[in-house]
């Protein structure tokens, strides 16, 4: 692949237009790119100049960040089997217990359902993805290992962050030896999942979690789907042992949903407390209003991410792979209506401020060649239009490129 070339006529958004103090737009630059090995080297007005061997005229596309999905699981897809719905369950134990036996007898193995959900979601502009990948004493390290081929044939086209996740319960299941074993193998984030509903001590289950942390100096990344007092008990304990080991701004917790439940003074302490110590809150933005106040944690100043979550699998028959309809769902659900808050809702699946107020480019010189080229006037109406995605770059390789792949 061709590293130093021109991408030309690119527009790239510096600042917002206003009338009357509406905002109405924003206002874009055409600009030219010249990438050397990965990275961003020129970035100047656009000079109409003849393409040269490798260059590209994109012809006013916008550019904008490479999007991140920070929350799927790589080993559950079922995506290239014919279709089932999901089999009935009345609770998660039953659910997990029945997915191995499922996933087991499906036509397509792990490593090829995993490259359907890879090559769906780079289609769709991700080139980075945070997945947790079920590590326990049933299922061992094998998804672990399988999953671990499948990225190797995508060197040089994203990033990946794997999770070690005892989905059957770090105590419950005795998960400790086999998550331990993950993260000496070189799994980045340990995992977790309900230490209070599943594992029945939250005390306990999180001090394993963080004395794995710790050794292994890895981030943490738990989900919580625990309501009422079982939510509340453990958000609170999340954040005791985070100050205890000065774990600030490396623990996340997946979907959060008993934040819905603290009120008054407490929920003032624990949104402010989740803001201080960098606690991180993940949603997959579900459709069903299953969505902790993300936009109340926002404005206390709480990082939130979105992920994609099931896209086809055992445990929900929906999911598109497309990021961006989640920021979209994000945004409807907030009623995020404003140039401006619709532009800021990108950093939710891009970790990337489109910073428009001071009237500057978010790309920058330096940075690598990692963007998206969108069929779209503004980032703002690419969240609330789901404009189309024609090409995506990641450090330089043209990883996809609508009607094809590079
Ligand atoms: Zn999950």
């Amino acid at each position: 692949m061709k590293q130093n070339f021109w991408i030309r006529n690119v527009n790239i958004e510096t600042g917002y237009v206003a009338q009357e103090g509406f905002t109405y737009g924003s206002k874009t630059e055409l600009m030219d790119v010249k990438v050397d090995e990965g990275v961003v080297t020129i970035l100047q007005p656009a000079k109409q100049q003849p393409l040269r061997n490798g260059d590209m005229d994109r012809q006013g596309m916008l550019l904008l960040p490479t999007l991140h999905d920070m929350h799927c699981h790589l080993d559950k897809s079922k995506l290239g089997v014919p279709w089932r719905p999901i089999t009935p369950a009345h609770s998660i134990v039953e659910r997990f217990t029945n997915e191995i036996k499922e996933l087991n007898a499906l036509e397509q193995s792990l490593k090829e359902r995993a490259r359907n959900l890879i090559n769906l979601e780079l289609a769709n502009g991700v080139t980075l993805f945070r997945s947790h990948i079920d590590v326990h004493p049933e299922v061992g390290q094998r998804y672990l290992e399988d999953v671990l081929d499948v990225l190797q044939e995508y060197k040089g086209m994203l990033n990946y962050e794997l999770v070690a996740f005892p989905q059957h319960g770090m105590l419950r299941s005795n998960a400790f030896e086999d998550v331990k074993t993950a993260l000496q193998s070189g799994v980045q984030i340990i995992g977790g999942v309900d230490p209070s509903s599943l594992d029945g001590n939250v005390e306990k289950s999180l001090a394993q979690t963080f004395e794995l942390a710790t050794t292994f100096n890895v981030p943490i990344d738990i989900h919580v789907h625990d309501r009422g007092e079982h939510g509340r008990k453990t958000v609170e304990t999340l954040i005791d042992y985070t100050k205890q080991t000065g774990w600030q701004k490396r623990v996340a917790i997946s979907h959060a949903f008993g934040l819905n439940d603290v009120d008054g003074e407490v929920r003032e302490r624990v949104f402010t407390d989740l803001a201080e110590t960098g606690i991180a809150i993940v949603s997959s933005v579900p459709i069903n209003g299953n969505v902790p106040p993300l936009e109340e944690l926002r404005s206390y100043g709480v990082d939130v991410r979105i992920g994609c979550d099931n896209v086809y699998d055992s445990w929900s028959p929906f999911g598109t792979g497309r990021i961006v309809e989640k920021v979209n769902r994000y945004a409807e659900i907030f009623r995020l209506t404003t140039q401006q808050s619709l532009t800021n809702a990108l950093q939710l699946i891009s970790g990337k401020p489109i910073p428009l107020e001071g009237n500057h480019s978010w790309l920058k010189t330096g940075m690598d060649a990692s963007f998206i080229l969108v069929d779209s006037s503004s980032t703002a109406e690419f969240v609330a239009r789901q404009s189309g995605i024609y090409a995506s770059f990641f450090k330089g390789n043209l990883v996809h490129e609508k009607g094809g792949k590079a």
